[in-house]
Formats: structure tokens, sequence, C-alpha cells
């Protein structure tokens, strides 16, 4: 099936107040432009030298997603470059966002990564160590970051319940955050879970942001 039949498809299933990110990472432009061409103007890139070069040979109006595990060292260089970075692990990350974005005079939209999952290998922040952070005052002096809510994966299985239950937990830190009427977060609205695999479960369990990669574009080489 083609790009364009994919998304259709996936449009035609998500409801209406889910938003899609269609994950481009590893595919050319050529696929990024058959699905643009279609409508679609989110996509989510996890690299920052491949989100940079491709973004030049697209159109502006793309909203690009940065969803990979974003090193230190390489901060200064995405900044002003995506709508979001939804892969915010650790609070040293997202204050070097907060200060290079207040360097270059704009507001950098930011979801918290939370790690559920059974993997090492995923990052994140453990749900006690975000709900820790907050209840310290110091995310208030972030003035140049909005603070948009969070993402997070499930284990890689093919148990749905393992998947749910760590939906749940995801879920669980979201609502508690929003839900804290003595914080200050008044962006504090996106829960983004779900990937090719599991993004129906991710929404039943309350996501609005699906990220879909391999289900629109193929397999990754
Ligand atoms: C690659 C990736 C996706 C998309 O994965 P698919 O299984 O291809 O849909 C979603 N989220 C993150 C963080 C990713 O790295």
């Amino acid at each position: 099936m083609s790009i364009s039949q994919n998304l259709q498809i996936l449009k035609e299933e998500i409801p209406q107040n889910v938003e899609l990110v269609a994950v481009s990472k590893f595919h050319p432009v050529s696929m990024i432009r058959e699905a643009y061409d279609t409508g679609q103007r989110l996509f989510g890139e996890s690299r920052v030298q491949e989100l940079l070069k491709k973004k030049g040979q697209l159109p502006d109006d793309i909203k690009w997603h940065f969803i990979g595990h974003l090193q230190t060292n390489k901060v200064r260089q995405l900044i002003g470059i995506p709508y979001m970075i939804e892969s915010v692990d650790s609070v040293r990350l997202l204050e070097l966002i907060n200060k290079e974005s207040e360097k270059i005079g704009i507001t950098t939209n930011v979801l918290l990564q939370i790690h559920v999952a059974r993997e090492e290998t995923k990052f994140g922040f453990y749900p006690e160590e975000l709900l820790e952070y907050f209840t310290t005052d110091s995310y208030l002096s972030l003035k140049s970051v909005r603070i948009c809510g969070i993402m997070g994966m499930a284990t890689n299985t093919d148990d749905e319940e393992t998947i749910r239950k760590d939906f749940r937990k995801i879920h669980d830190v979201f609502s508690k955050i929003k839900s804290n009427e003595r914080l200050h977060l008044p962006y504090f609205k996106c829960l983004s879970m779900g990937m090719s695999g599991d993004w129906r479960i991710g929404i039943e369990e309350g996501a609005n942001i699906v990220r879909i990669g391999s289900a629109i574009f193929g397999e990754r080489v």
C-alpha cells in the first residue's frame, strides 16, 4: 500500500482530538513529500543532523517534532528548528533547552519523557523523579520553555496487558501533574503515547498525540 493510502486509513480510525505525528526518521525526503502532499503537516525525527538536512529541503509549514534522545552538545543546533521537543529526559536537558531558547529569544514547546518500560535502553524520567521535580519551584524560573505535557513508550512486547499497564502508568503521572492545582503549568495538555504497534491502546489509555512511523512509511532500512 502507498503512503497516502496508509495515512488515509489511519486518519479514518484516529479520533479527531488526537494528533498524528508521522515519524519519518531514516526515510527519504521524497517519502515525506508524498505524505505532505496528502495534507500531513506533523512529522517526527529522532536525529538532529537528519532533521536539519530534511527541513531545508521541505516546505516551511511542516511542524517537526523531535522525538529522539537529545545529547546536550546538540541542543544549540536544534533550538528554533522543531515545533516541539518530545523527548526531554532530564532536568539538565530541560534547563539547557531553556537557556539556548532564551539566547535566541524564542520559547520552545517541550514534552517530558517518562520511563516506565522494562527495557534499560529507554530514556526518560522515572515517574517518582518527575513528580518530585514538580514539588520544587525550580521549574517556574524556566521562562523560555513551554512544558506541554508528557511523552512515553511502552515496553517493546506483543503482550497487550503489559503495554496497557505501561500506558496507564504514564497516564497516571500525566493526570497527577495536570490536576495539581498548586502547579503553574498552563500548557500542560499533551499526552504522547503510541507507535505503529500499539497506538490503538495508547489512545484507549488517553493519548492525544500518537507517533507512527512504519505503519505509514514501511520498515526502516
Ligand atoms: C521510531 C519512533 C516512533 C515510531 O515507531 P514506529 O514503530 O515505526 O511507528 C515513535 N516514537 C519514537 C520515540 C520513536 O523513536
